[in-house]
């Protein structure tokens, strides 16, 4: 049970475990100490010769859901009793057909008969509290119905299996120790020795550091791993953007047309690279005009760039390098930028070369900027496309390496806080400052830790994390 959390009801409660549309059969929950009794008021056996009460726990029963003497649905109905049950309580599960409108006819029976309207992750969050799961743990099981890629749903049934927990409480039991060994010293100096310790915990201290240095540097590739890479497509009318957003997606979305300026409004799409995702916006290009409704594309085009991780700069490699793809190219500075000299099927006008863009985007200390020659009539050059957005964003590395990453923006938070709190320690120890001191910024770094597995966490909090669950979850 979370040490600090006061808010349990432990009424019982009620809510549709399967989606919201209509499907062949449709799951609604029951969790409470007073489901088996809720439910046997509706739930009637074939020959009415069972309640049940009478059930052997884990097991499936056939009969009716009724209202009176008015059969309402047909069911299979399992029984978990709890505490082998996914939240520890009584749990039943009524199959019923998948309509909305018999599964709410079932619910409304349920509320009628003593249950409540569960609140999302409401389950859960009684499985959290209950001390069946840790927060980890939670947060996972939403990550895993969330996960829109493989990397997401393998990062999120790592961490469902304890693996991000299993790390966190090993650093925690390390850091408890030497907060156990300098209390023990300060109270009992006749047979605790601190002599040389602090340069020993200084030892320690940096281990227990990187250790979660490694976990916060994860939690980048992480992210764009599971999240995807916000990227914008710019480039002068018919250079081919609305061209690259087709080959990316593989249809025909985006209206593609050589007159000029005609993909005046942003259209963000969600592609695929291989198993890298990225959110792109199409922009109507970036040049000055005063065409109200173009400008306001143009404005829109100079805002996304801003807000993008990657850019994406197409240049039509049989026109010359104007002054507006200066203008284009100068916004693209700080960005990590792939450009992408298209149409080299027209291979006899090529103007622009590597070389011309390189000249214009060139700063002293500039980074090899990644330049891919294309034919997006063809759909050609994706795979070259794909290789540089891994350089650019993940170490060349297609597939992932490490077993744990970090994906959740709270725990890399409570990460990074816990090792601000050890730089604090070394803080004390290099300014010999008295020991006591060490275990105020320990117990610090302790207490973050715990939040991430819920064991440092408040009533807000946890109402916070569960409320972003879906409802019968
Ligand atoms: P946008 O205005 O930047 O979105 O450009 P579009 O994608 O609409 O393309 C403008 C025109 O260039 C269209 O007629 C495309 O068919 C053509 N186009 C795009 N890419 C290529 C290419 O690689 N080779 C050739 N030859 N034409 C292309």
């Amino acid at each position: 049970m979370a040490s600090i959390y006061n808010n349990y009801s432990s009424d019982t409660i009620c809510a549709i475990a399967t989606a919201m549309s209509d499907a062949g059969i449709g799951i609604i929950r029951v969790s409470g100490s007073d489901a088996v009794d809720i439910c046997d008021k509706i739930f009637v056996s074939p020959k009415k010769q069972h309640t049940l009460k009478d059930h052997e726990a884990n097991t499936i029963k056939y009969g009716f859901v009724c209202d009176g003497d008015t059969i309402i649905d047909e069911v299979m109905i399992s029984f978990m009793k709890g505490p082998y049950s996914y939240t520890r309580e009584d749990v039943i599960e009524i199959n019923s057909h998948g309509g909305m409108l018999i599964m709410n006819q079932i619910m409304e029976l349920l509320i009628k008969n003593g249950c409540r309207l569960a609140e999302p992750g409401e389950f859960t969050k009684r499985a959290f509290l209950n001390g069946r799961i840790d927060l980890t743990k939670a947060e996972a099981i939403m990550d895993i119905i969330s996960a829109q890629n493989n990397f997401a749903l393998e990062s999120s049934r790592m961490q469902l299996q304890g693996k991000i927990s299993d790390c966190i409480k090993d650093i925690r039991k390390k850091i408890i120790y030497e907060m156990a060994f300098i209390e023990s010293a300060l109270d009992d100096p006749e047979n605790y020795d601190l002599t040389g310790y602090p340069e020993k915990l200084d030892g320690i201290v940096d281990n227990l550091s990187e250790e979660i240095r490694k976990l916060v540097d994860s939690a980048n590739e992480g992210k764009i791993r599971k999240d995807g890479i916000r990227t914008v497509i710019v480039g002068k009318p018919n250079a081919g953007k609305s061209s690259l957003l087709n080959a990316l997606t593989g249809d025909e979305r985006a209206i593609v047309t050589n007159i000029a300026g005609t993909t005046r409004d942003i259209i963000e799409e969600t592609v695929r690279l291989g198993d890298i995702i990225l959110h792109v916006i199409d922009t109507a290009g970036i040049r000055d005009t005063d065409d109200v409704i173009e400008k306001i594309g143009v404005d829109k085009a100079k805002k996304a760039v801003e807000e993008a991780e990657l850019v994406l700069y197409i240049l039509d490699s049989t026109d010359v390098f104007s002054d507006e793809d200066k203008e284009i190219a100068s916004l693209c500075k700080d960005k990590k930028t792939i450009v992408l000299l298209n149409k080299n099927d027209l291979e006899n006008d090529i103007k622009i070369t590597d070389d011309i863009v390189r000249m214009h985007f060139s700063e002293p200390d500039d980074k090899e900027l990644p330049i891919i020659s294309t034919s997006l009539l063809k759909g050609d050059g994706l795979d070259d496309l794909k290789a540089a957005v891994s350089d650019l964003f993940l170490n060349g590395e297609i597939a992932p390496k490490q077993e744990i990453y970090i994906t959740n923006l709270r725990h890399k938070d409570l990460l990074e806080k816990a090792l601000e709190s050890l730089s604090l320690v070394k803080d004390s120890i290099s300014k010999n400052i008295s020991e006591d001191f060490y275990t105020i910024d320990l117990t610090s770094a302790y207490e973050f830790l715990g939040e991430i597995i819920g064991e440092e966490i408040g009533d807000d909090l946890v109402e916070e994390i569960f409320s972003k669950f879906c409802m019968g979850k």
